[in-house]
């Protein structure tokens, strides 16, 4: 779908409702999403933290009607708490063809991350319980809450007072995946900075190669900045804007370079 009638039908879709309704634009069963990526081109992997939450079907809606892949980052009792959250989980979950969902454990430590981390067996048993509750498949990959840490694949970055957490996950098969910018929230829980100012920081970023793999760039959003229409728009105008740039392309996380 041309870019310019795609914005706008995405204006006049989020104008109507705050919370946008899950119906796909066209059938993408033939879009492949995973075997045409061009090695000449700069990547852009976009993941979503902390659903299920109120902004992630609008996450899912804007990115399955711009037929954008993504990654989703899902709380073990932010899915099980409700039949909505539920839902949306298990709709993206399902949706191979387009999206990947992740553990980013059970609890993600109630916010309490100083008790938490200082006991690396009950955060294995936290992401086992996600694994247990929500059937994740895909090889144990995860997101640590409230921390950039990688243990995956080559890429190793982490602090030496987390060592004993990312060896007993990694004793367990979890292998971490971190984040290379942050598209970060307000005090409200919203959008802190607008779209041309992240565009900016992942041209600079990727370009510069303040990236963990060269013209690789993983951007950490989280699902409910985007709960109300004026901030699902800047998601959209982002996404407008790596789009429009011929050099950019857009992929899941299972395509990340080893
Ligand atoms: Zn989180």
């Amino acid at each position: 779908m041309h870019i310019k009638f795609l914005h706008i039908f995405v204006i006049f879709f989020l104008a109507c409702k705050s919370e946008i309704k899950t119906k796909p634009l066209a059938n993408l069963q033939n879009v492949d999403f995973y075997t045409n990526l061009d090695t000449n081109k700069y990547t852009i992997y976009l993941t979503f933290d902390d659903g299920a939450l109120t902004g992630t079907s609008n996450c899912y809606t804007i990115c399955k009607n711009m037929e954008v892949p993504a990654s989703f980052f899902m709380i073990g009792w932010h899915v099980c708490r409700t039949k909505k959250a539920q839902k949306i989980f298990n709709t993206i979950k399902i949706d191979t063809n387009q999206f990947e969902v992740y553990n980013h454990s059970y609890t993600h430590a109630y916010g309490q991350y100083k008790s938490y981390y200082k006991n690396p067996h009950l955060v294995v048993q936290d992401f086992k319980r996600s694994v247990d509750s929500l059937n994740f498949t895909n090889n144990h990959w995860i997101r640590l809450p409230g921390i950039n840490i990688w243990n995956y694949k080559n890429i190793k970055y982490s602090l030496p007072s987390f060592k004993k957490i990312v060896d007993s996950l990694d004793k367990n098969g979890f292998k971490i995946v971190g984040w290379d910018i942050e598209w970060e929230e307000n005090k409200f829980g919203l959008c802190k900075q607008d779209p041309d100012f992240i565009y900016q920081r992942v041209n600079e970023c990727i370009q510069s190669k303040k990236v963990r793999k060269p013209k690789n760039l993983v951007l950490l959003m989280h699902d409910n900045m985007y709960r109300t229409t004026q901030d699902s728009l800047k998601l959209v105008q982002l996404i407008v804007k790596i789009k429009q740039n011929p050099k950019f392309q857009f992929a899941n996380l299972s395509n990340y370079p080893n």
